[in-house]
């Protein structure tokens, strides 16, 4: 896969050169829109086991999973940034080939889990190449736009197509194979991982058979591997219940029908004054 550099592309364009570099801090907070994660483990399952236990700061790590959710039952979209931490400091995650193939295949897994589940057109998955600020202009192109995937044989190639292991916290053969790697001293590029999550389209013919109501098409609200449905308010997550879900469903309903409603009516003036 072809990494984009992103020169044109404003925040990421740091003082003369034009990525993104280690422990630059990006421009803008959690918001509604968007999320930060210093770790990839996106479903429950993927969580370490000490991330389970009760006290304080352990517990803070939760799965990518619950934003995902909550940016897709807003219907407003958003997006989620894996290798930044909280206080919007990139830090990059070390990844091979072989995991970038692994984390593509985990979402898509995990959407295939949700119920409904989550159409490949609603969201995206980029690799953005983090570089350290002390590496040379022509040093960092060199870097970034090395594309691993060109430079695998046929071995690799066959290595590639073997299945990863899913909805585990447990290594799988592609991390196992990162730290061969390591071992060896074959430097692993970082990333940053950005999850967009589509803002929900009505009029899209692809979403035509899975949104709610025959007169507006409304976005669908998704469970997550666990049942659970999140909504995104500001920069927090919040969880609801099946009646706060009717109440909220209710809302939609009523605004979207007095848009359409409203536009009727200018018609209608607009006709009459002709
Ligand atoms: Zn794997």
């Amino acid at each position: 896969m072809a990494h984009e550099l992103r020169i044109q592309d404003g925040w990421y364009k740091v003082e003369s050169s034009s990525l993104l570099h280690k422990k630059f801090q990006v421009p803008f907070e959690e918001d509604m829109f968007n999320e930060f994660k210093g770790h990839r483990n996106l479903a429950v399952e993927e969580l370490p086991p000490w991330t389970q236990e009760s006290t304080k700061e352990k517990a803070s790590r939760r799965a990518v999973s619950r934003a995902l959710n909550a940016m897709l039952n807003t219907g407003k979209g958003g997006k989620v940034y894996l290798g930044i931490v909280d206080s919007g400091m990139v830090r990059g995650l070390q990844l091979t080939t072989y995991q970038q193939d692994h984390v593509m295949g985990s979402l898509d897994d995990l959407m295939s889990r949700y119920k409904p589940p989550v159409k490949k057109h609603r969201y995206r998955i980029k690799f953005v190449p983090v570089v350290d600020p002390k590496c040379s202009e022509e040093e960092i192109i060199k870097q970034c736009s090395y594309d691993a995937s060109d430079n695998l044989d046929e071995t690799d190639m066959t290595e590639r197509m073997k299945p990863h292991i899913f909805r585990s916290h447990r290594y799988c053969w592609c991390d196992k194979d990162g730290v061969a790697q390591f071992n060896c001293g074959v430097m692993t590029q970082d990333y940053v991982i950005e999850i967009d999550i589509l803002p929900w389209n009505s009029k899209d013919p692809r979403n035509q058979d899975s949104g709610c109501g025959s007169l507006i098409n409304l976005h669908p609200l998704h469970e997550d591997e666990e049942g659970s449905v999140y909504f995104r308010r500001q920069a927090s997550l919040v969880k609801y219940s099946m009646s706060e879900i009717c109440e909220l469903t209710r809302q939609e309903a009523r605004e979207s029908l007095e848009e359409e409603v409203n536009r009727l009516k200018r018609e209608i003036i607009a006709k009459e004054e002709l």
